[in-house]
């Protein structure tokens, strides 16, 4: 890869930001992140994380962390703290501290005060149907509520009256003043304040009225003087209310706001509601289960941050359809940890090789390099000995024609070690192959064998070296590309059985002391990542897939 492959994509939204920045517009670009902490963050929000900060870093400007905290019952500091832990995992840091909306919850009854003294929002008691049945539809004008009209004395005193608490919860709302006839539904008076006896993280119970999504949004943007307001393309609608309610109040900035397609990953799910199903009905061990798209699953997996913004590159923007298959995602991954992981080996179904001409008790022992191309990662000893592990699926009493690796008879390589000869397949009562009888070549150590060709070079464990491990082989979630395509049928009915396997293999005696969420390339296998959570250095080791070496995926299932 040569280094012009990282440069940034151009797009639509950079070329506004340079012709702002071009024309005088903008001295500077500010941008935000505005997740609402109700769940754990996704791959979607990962590409809006890397779009909002990455420009910020491109164009030298800033980029706030803002979360958007209107719905109190449904948010939470665990959310809110995993959050800022992903971003900064991610490899971004805001400007300035934490920003809440809630941190603007004064500014906002100001604001709407304001828009009540002009006459441009009142006090509403319609009930809930009737309130829907005047909004009107897609094709039908809504129509006025009686309480429209009322003078701005009485919509001041009703509104002081529902911040005092007078009146139960959901009892009435104070409405924009827009137009009942737009045919944006969203300007049909929406509703800028509700009463909501809720407790809320940061303020308590100081309010029982809470700012609406739309209200609050533009007006925080605007009091941080974000340029730049991104989102996604379902906001488009939203975008004549975000820019009234800015031209209605006294305020010194108004920022664009500018809407890019989502991001739809296949055999994945981006929703954070059905995220949550899967936690809380136990289908995923958590939010950080290393099958789940979130940020914090993929990190757990051995997902690399530097993988997961080379993906958010290569994705790209624009406002078209975003259904990006998970292949891109693991290319990216594979890719990253080619050249940053070391390798060593492992054996994940082990088939025991008794050497016949090796000497029990004895060790021999050989150097061997952590990477081809990485001298600087150092080195090890690979200990040979009577015993080995080697991967039962290199040996074939039957092999397949172009077959390179054990049959009975033949001769085969053990990575940095000798050539073996197998000499004889012991069985079971059923049948079953449970171990090989070899023998070594003893000059064929850093040679080739004198008169002869072996191809196949396979990996191994001495026994009485190799330590046990844990090993977790993840798959992806979902048998089906879209599984939250077909309305008819549940995203649950598409899970897949054998997203996780566990199993109980062997691993080189220098991957001991690892940390937790140390990565490796186990040579033939894949790539894996001792686990966050469970893995013990020096005690219990635990190893999560992160990804196969080649895209397996496709041809296994084609
Ligand atoms: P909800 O609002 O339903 O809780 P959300 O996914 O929109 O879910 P937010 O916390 O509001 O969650 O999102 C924060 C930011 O991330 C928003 O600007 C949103 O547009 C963006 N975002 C969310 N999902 C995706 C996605 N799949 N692709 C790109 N950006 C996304
Ligand atoms: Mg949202």
């Amino acid at each position: 890869m040569s280094s012009d492959d990282n440069a940034p994509v151009p797009h639509f939204i950079r070329n506004i930001i340079e012709n702002d920045l071009a024309s005088g517009k903008h001295k500077a670009i500010v941008t935000r992140f505005p997740p609402e902490p109700n769940g754990y963050l996704h791959v979607g929000h990962a590409k809006s994380i890397c779009l909002n900060f990455g420009l910020a870093l491109d164009y030298r400007g800033k980029c706030n962390l803002r979360f958007d905290d209107t719905n109190p019952e449904k948010e939470s500091e665990e959310y809110a703290q995993s959050i800022q832990d992903d971003v900064r995992w991610l490899g971004f840091q805001w400007d300035g501290p934490v920003r809440w909306a809630s941190d603007y919850f004064d500014a906002l009854h100001d604001y709407a005060i304001e828009l009540i003294r002009q006459g441009k929002a009142y006090v509403d008691e319609l009930s809930v149907e009737e309130m829907r049945e005047f909004r009107g539809t897609l094709t039908e004008a809504g129509k006025n509520s009686p309480y429209r009209d009322r003078s701005v004395e009485e919509n001041l005193d009703l509104f002081g009256r529902m911040r005092a608490g007078e009146f139960p919860d959901g009892a009435k709302v104070l409405r924009a003043k827009i137009d009942m006839a737009s045919p944006n539904i969203n300007m049909r008076d929406p509703a800028i304040y509700r009463i909501r006896r809720a407790h809320h993280i940061r303020t308590g119970d100081k309010w029982c009225i809470y700012p609406m999504y739309d209200y609050t949004h533009c007006i925080s943007d605007a009091l941080e003087h974000i340029t730049h307001s991104l989102c996604t393309l379902e906001f488009e609608d939203h975008r004549p209310l975000y820019d009234w309610v800015l031209d209605n109040i006294t305020i010194d900035c108004h920022p664009q706001q500018i809407e890019f397609s989502r991001l739809e990953l296949q055999y994945t799910i981006t929703s954070k509601r059905k995220l949550l199903q899967l936690v809380t009905e136990k289908k995923v061990s958590g939010w950080d289960d290393p099958r789940m798209p979130t940020i914090q699953g993929m990190r757990r997996r051995g997902y690399t941050p530097e993988g997961i913004r080379e993906f958010a590159r290569r994705i790209g923007i624009s406002k078209s359809d975003n259904l990006v298959d998970m292949g891109v995602l693991e290319g990216c991954i594979r890719e990253d940890l080619e050249t940053r992981a070391p390798r060593v080996m492992a054996v994940v179904k082990p088939l025991k090789v008794v050497i016949a001409n090796f000497v029990e008790g004895e060790t021999t022992s050989r150097e061997a390099g952590f990477h081809p191309n990485h001298p600087e990662f150092g080195s090890r000893l690979v200990p040979f000995s009577k015993e080995i592990w080697i991967e039962a699926d290199d040996f074939s009493e039957n092999p397949p024609p172009g077959w390179q690796r054990l049959v009975l008879g033949g001769e085969v390589r053990l990575r940095y070690s000798y050539v073996i000869k197998c000499d004889e397949v012991v069985k079971d009562a059923d049948g079953l192959v449970t171990e090989l009888r070899c023998s070594i070549d003893p000059d064929t150590l850093g040679k080739n064998p004198a008169g002869r060709k072996v191809k196949g070079v396979i990996h191994w464990l001495s026994a009485e070296h190799a330590l046990p491990a844990e090993i977790r082989l993840y798959d992806r979630l979902f048998t089906v590309a879209e599984p939250d395509a077909d309305k008819a049928r549940d995203f649950h009915t598409f899970l897949n059985p054998a997203s996780l396997t566990v199993v109980q293999g062997w691993v080189e005696p220098c991957v001991n002391q690892a940390a937790p969420e140390t990565r490796y390339q186990f040579e033939r296998l894949g790539y894996f990542c001792t686990d966050r959570r469970d893995h013990q250095p020096g005690g219990k080791l635990v190893f999560n897939r992160t990804v196969t070496l080649k895209d397996s995926w496709a041809k296994e299932q084609g």
